[in-house]
């Protein structure tokens, strides 16, 4: 059965949280970049009747992480973050903007990439997509060749929000190069659903193969 995929968009920079099932009709979910607040993730969550039962973190820029501790808390699900973004979890408070409060949390599951998860009946595959930071992570569903892709790109324009593929802002991004070899490895998987940290799904690999393509190295 093809996973049911919701796409919650949370938080002051429209950050896009998943709530990932097995099935539409199961009663357990992952939840991946839980954005925004605890409270409006476990609303979505009572909305299709199910029950958090694992986090996953693609990196741990603030506005990714602004529910986890609260949720993880709440929920007692264990967080699954990768290891090298281990500092911004459990200090966040070195990395976000003032006026932002993001409490810490400590991650049960360290990743590295290269992992085989099965989490609420779903298998996924921990890819290593560094650039953007450190040690960011994609999640890739085989089966139905769904990616969680968090900020290795973005499907819109963050000023506009005109849909788009971009590449993330270079401000935010440390290692733009490495984060471009990044691009080319998850382009050549030919994900038919791209679900983003910024944007709306994306459902073209041959365009995003292009795009790969005509970046600079
Ligand atoms: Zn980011």
């Amino acid at each position: 059965m093809p996973p049911a995929v919701d796409r919650l968009t949370l938080g002051p920079l429209a950050t896009n949280c998943y709530v990932a099932r097995s099935g539409g009709a199961s009663a357990e979910a992952v939840v991946i970049d839980p954005s925004g607040t605890a409270e409006e993730i476990r609303t979505a969550l009572a909305v299709v009747g199910a029950r958090c039962v694992a986090i996953l973190v693609t990196h741990g820029h603030f506005d990714h992480v602004t529910a986890l501790a609260d949720l993880a808390e709440q929920t007692r699900a264990p967080v699954h973050a990768p290891a090298a973004e281990r500092a911004l979890l459990e200090h966040p408070e070195r990395f976000t903007p003032p006026g932002i409060n993001v409490r810490p949390c400590v991650p049960e599951v360290l990743l590295e990439g290269g992992e085989r998860l099965v989490v609420a009946g779903i298998e996924l595959d921990v890819l290593s997509v560094p650039g953007h930071s450190p040690g960011h992570v994609a999640y890739w569903r085989e089966s139905d060749r769904v990616l969680i892709v968090g900020d290795v790109m973005n499907g819109m324009n963050l000023i506009t929000t005109i849909p788009g593929l971009h590449e993330p802002p270079k401000p935010f991004t440390p290692d733009p190069a490495r984060n471009r070899e990044s691009i080319r490895k998850v382009a050549a998987l030919r994900p038919e659903l791209v679900c983003f940290g910024h944007g709306p799904p994306f459902r073209d690999p041959d365009k995003l193969a292009r795009f790969a393509d005509q970046l600079p190295a």
